[in-house]
């Protein structure tokens, strides 16, 4: 999930980003309590993807790609090596490519629409993010209408409107950059048809997204076909796309009410089950028990039950590390000069970040490190750890944490982590660059452009479900270099004022609210929306609804569709 500014190892979990440093964080909790608005679109954005991949698909994924670097590490001829990798590593990579549009169709919408409703529950990007983005006094008071204001203002800020002109001018071409227009339109037409059918979808796009993520990463249908050792790849590649189909397909019918509103009920009071409240997903007793019983084998090593048993012990020991560590958000990163003072302090560029808990003794010396800023969901907390001299020193965790197993474990996977990463297990030649792999079948490489084709296809279907069918195809080669900058003529005032009417109709807020950006651009509303409206009827993509007019509705509370 490589995006402008951030990205997450698919199985890992683990996040890096150029936006911001650890200190800067710091300072920002010390002074204002909170971090900066303008980080708020990249947070969401981010912490969709691990919250996605912390999913029983995203730990099938991850099982995939164990498994492939089990096979690398054992003492077989180089040929088959090749023919054991090939089918987890080419299973892994086809089904990226299936899923990529979905997997950033879903952070985008958290990004750019989501926002707190009628329901009890909060996704969780949104709950990590109240915690990170508020006061703590307001915090104590989380309304909705509070969370709503403080939402639209960061994603109305100049960066905000800036990551959405990214993605609506991405190609719709085959590159891998058009996944996130394609994700992105895919998941507002999926979203559309569900609120039509069901308004608590309308009424709280919060909750669509967590209904959404359930219904695709908790798939347990999805996640046994990841695993399975029988089917040949073409069979399980349609066996593949005919699941998404029924997944979409069950999620813009807007389900019954009852359904949703047991799913608000149990999440709310935290009380959900993956492996008992299944039904509320569509799914089958008998696929959660084959996931259950898939799991209970491999969770201590993922190539029990495939063809061949691999792996080292030390690769077993980095597994389990690896496992825990999936659970965790790493914040942010950076190199840094580390001091220990003689009261255990550590400083990290003449910062106090606050007492370690190790026993080992660093002498007061100056060292040349690497300091990283987690946050551990579990306890809501952020920790630190300053890397020196290739030792994990660890800040900020609470006794009490790790005083519990659970705690410990995370603890410990934090700290085998970094020596992994300080001694080149991860990170360098010895973790599987699946993407890469795939050249080495090279008789594949077929099956995976067919693959990508496929895909596109297949999700442009759901991004112009709408569309009139004979505008579908000269639509698409209108969006093929730069989406719907495209076809916006590449006028950027006009697609600037687009992303702001996208702002105000995800928060639900007239369009009079931006009555002073529209001047500051020089346009005047009504012949803004007569250009979009006029664009729409003649390429047959609707940027905006049609009923609603200046007259009708004085206040113009206008909906938007991208
Ligand atoms: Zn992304």
């Amino acid at each position: 999930m490589a995006d402008k500014t951030g990205s997450i190892d698919v199985t890992t979990n683990v996040l890096s980003q150029s936006e911001v440093s650890p200190f800067a964080i710091f300072d920002s909790l010390r002074d204002d309590n909170r971090l900066p608005l303008k980080l708020l679109p990249l947070f969401l954005h981010e912490f969709t993807h691990h919250w996605c991949f912390d999913s029983q698909v995203g730990f099938s994924f991850f099982l995939l790609r164990e498994h492939a670097r089990g096979i690398l590490g054992t003492e077989q001829e180089p040929a088959s090596i090749a023919k054991e990798l090939a089918r987890p590593v080419l299973k892994y990579n086809l089904a990226m490519r299936i899923l990529m549009p979905l997997i950033e169709g879903i952070a985008l919408f958290a990004e750019f629409d989501a926002d707190l409703g009628e329901t009890g529950s909060i996704s969780v990007p949104l709950d990590y993010c109240t915690g990170l983005f508020q006061t703590q006094s307001s915090q104590t008071d989380l309304s909705p209408r509070k969370w709503s204001n403080l939402i639209r203002s960061a994603r109305f800020s100049p960066t905000g409107r800036g990551r959405k002109k990214i993605v609506l001018s991405a190609p719709l071409g085959l590159t891998r950059r058009s996944d996130y227009l394609r994700g992105y339109l895919s998941f507002r037409a999926i979203h559309r048809r569900a609120a039509s059918r069901n308004h608590t979808f309308e009424n709280d796009t919060d909750f669509f997204l967590t209904y959404a993520r359930h219904v695709f990463f908790n798939d347990a249908v999805l996640a046994n076909l990841l695993l399975d050792q029988t089917m040949r790849l073409e069979t399980w590649i349609d066996a593949f796309l005919s699941r998404l189909t029924e997944r979409i397909s069950w999620l813009s019918s807007g389900q019954d009410r009852e359904i949703t509103s047991q799913f608000d009920q149990l999440l709310s009071s935290k009380r959900y089950d993956a492996f008992k409240d299944f039904h509320l997903l569509n799914l089958q007793s008998t696929d959660i028990t084959r996931w259950n019983n898939e799991i209970d084998m491999r969770k201590n090593d993922p190539t029990n039950g495939f063809a061949s048993q691999s792996g080292t012990r030390d690769w077993r020991r980095n597994f389990l590390v690896l496992r825990e560590i999936r659970s965790v958000i790493r914040l942010a990163q950076t190199s840094a000069t580390i001091q220990i003072t003689v009261d255990n302090e550590v400083l990290a560029d003449g910062r106090r970040l606050g007492p370690h808990n190790t026993e080992k003794n660093f002498g007061n010396d100056q060292h040349s490190g690497r300091v990283t800023l987690y946050f551990v969901p579990e306890i809501k907390t952020l920790a630190f750890i300053a890397d020196v001299k290739g030792w994990p020193v660890r800040i900020g965790l609470p006794k009490a944490f790790l005083d519990h197993p659970s705690g410990r474990m995370i603890s410990a996977a934090i700290t085998l982590f970094h020596a992994m990463e300080a001694s080149g297990i991860y990170g360098k030649s010895d973790i599987v660059d699946m993407q890469e792999m795939a050249s080495w079948f090279i008789g594949h490489l077929e099956l995976e452009a067919s693959t990508n084709r496929r895909a596109s296809t297949f999700w442009n279907e759901v991004a112009f479900w709408d569309v009139d069918a004979a505008q579908k195809e000269p639509l698409q080669g209108k969006m093929e270099f730069a989406g719907i900058g495209q076809l916006l003529d590449c006028d950027d005032l006009l697609l600037d004022a687009l992303c702001a009417i996208s702002v105000c109709s995800a928060t639900n807020r007239p369009l009079s609210d931006i009555d002073a950006h529209f001047r500051s651009l020089g346009l005047e509303k009504r012949s803004i929306i007569e250009s979009l409206r006029r664009n729409q009827d003649q390429n047959g993509f609707q940027f905006i609804d049609n009923a609603v007019t200046a007259d009708t509705h004085p206040e113009m509370r206008l909906k938007c569709f991208v």
